[in-house]
């Protein structure tokens, strides 16, 4: 995958410009690495924990420990949450890849169900349906940046004596029914800061975070080849830590983090008012759900033509993703064919993602919507 910023220069809209924001946190960032490379602290800095405390407090969680990517947070939180080999996770079909890749590495075998039109997220009810004398765990995804239903998937965990361990990857700062992304309900939840993510490092970053101190501790141990002191291996370990460079760029990002979901809120609003009207689908948003716009989707039987009508007036699009997992190569193993999961995979034939980022004009965001509306009309 490119760069994320460097796909800015050819378009009148990109998809995602990040240049604006890296400037200008770039003296700082670059002060900041002078006195790491002084420090040689590389690995186990003191920016990690600050980062760690910082993020734990964002959340509203006791605990955040650093990893090397939300993959990272996602396969840890499921062996330090206690998965077996064999053990049953519910997935929801339309994901990025990473959340089946957790579950297949801890061990467990993912149990894809389908989504639900209202939010994108994992079905309760089609979960419900799915639970077996293996089922250990519920993995929800908080798809785009809006929470899925925790509300009833709570519920249910708690009926079928199940834990959840949440997927809040695209989900930093997100709200729903009382809950916030990462502290819904789980045992213990993923966050990515890969660069294009809400909040993004400069490079891979993740964190778990929970409100379990042993969860917590056996955490830190695995990203450390399973050491409680040095060589005390306690437990098979990976090297899974998050750099303290990348901490130092999270820590400078945070602050900013609620003004840019902020932009990102005002930008998913224009686009809602100003599309309402025609015959796209936009994004359903539950009442009580405030999203945090990781991405904005809206849907269309002419997906394509769209994408190359926006793509000639210079507007960058997404599609995310183009396949729902079950369809994806690498886990036809699964055995679940086309027509599986139908909200899945009609989502994935008709969706593309519009240009949104913190930071995106007025005039970029009247140029989208010009020529939506435009294509609507008849092109
Ligand atoms: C980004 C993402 C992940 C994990 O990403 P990494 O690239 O491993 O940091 C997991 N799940 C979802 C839904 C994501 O969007």
């Amino acid at each position: 995958m490119r760069d994320v910023s460097r796909a800015a220069a050819p378009w009148t809209v990109p998809f995602l410009n990040l240049d604006e924001q890296h400037a200008e946190l770039k003296p700082d960032v670059l002060a900041a690495v002078s006195d790491l490379i002084d420090s040689g602290s590389f690995t186990n800095g003191p920016q990690v924990s600050e980062f760690e405390a910082e993020w734990a407090r964002y959340c509203g969680a006791a605990y955040a420990v650093g990893v090397a990517s939300g993959l990272d947070a996602l396969r840890l939180g499921l062996v330090a949450a206690g998965i077996e080999p064999g053990d049953e996770v519910i997935v929801p079909a339309m994901t990025f890849v990473a959340t089946l890749e957790a579950v297949i590495q801890a061990g467990g075998v993912p149990i894809l169900v389908d989504i639900s039109e209202a939010d994108y997220g994992l079905d309760a009810t089609a979960a419900d349906a799915a639970i077996g004398l293996r089922t250990r765990f519920l993995l929800p995804v908080h798809l785009y940046g809006q929470m899925a239903d925790m509300t009833a998937l709570t519920t249910l965990a708690d009926e079928c004596g199940l834990g959840i361990i949440e997927d809040a990857c695209q989900a930093h700062g997100a709200r729903r029914a009382g809950f916030t992304a990462g502290r819904a309900g789980s045992i213990a939840a993923a966050f990515s800061f890969y660069p294009a993510k809400n909040l993004g490092a400069m490079g891979d970053a993740g964190a778990l975070v929970t409100d379990d101190p042993e969860l917590a501790q056996v955490v830190r141990a695995l990203r450390e080849h399973g050491q409680i002191e040095k060589y005390e291996h306690l437990l098979e370990g990976y090297t899974a830590r998050l750099d303290t460079i990348q901490a130092l760029v999270l820590l400078l990002k945070l602050p900013m983090l609620d003004r840019w979901n902020e932009q990102r809120r005002a930008a998913a609003q224009f686009y809602l008012d100003n599309l309402q009207d025609t015959d796209l689908t936009l994004p359903r948003v539950p009442a009580t759900s405030e999203p945090v716009w990781h991405l904005f989707v809206v849907r269309t039987p002419a997906r394509e033509l769209l994408a190359d009508f926006l793509r000639a007036r210079g507007i960058a699009t997404g599609r995310h993703y183009p396949a729902p997992v079950h369809l994806a190569p690498a886990y036809g193993h699964l055995g679940r064919g086309p027509g599986a999961f139908p909200v899945a995979e009609e989502l994935a034939r008709e969706s593309l993602s519009l240009p949104l980022f913190p930071g995106i004009t007025e005039e970029e965001l009247v140029v989208v919507v010009e020529a939506v509306r435009d294509f609507c009309a008849g092109g």
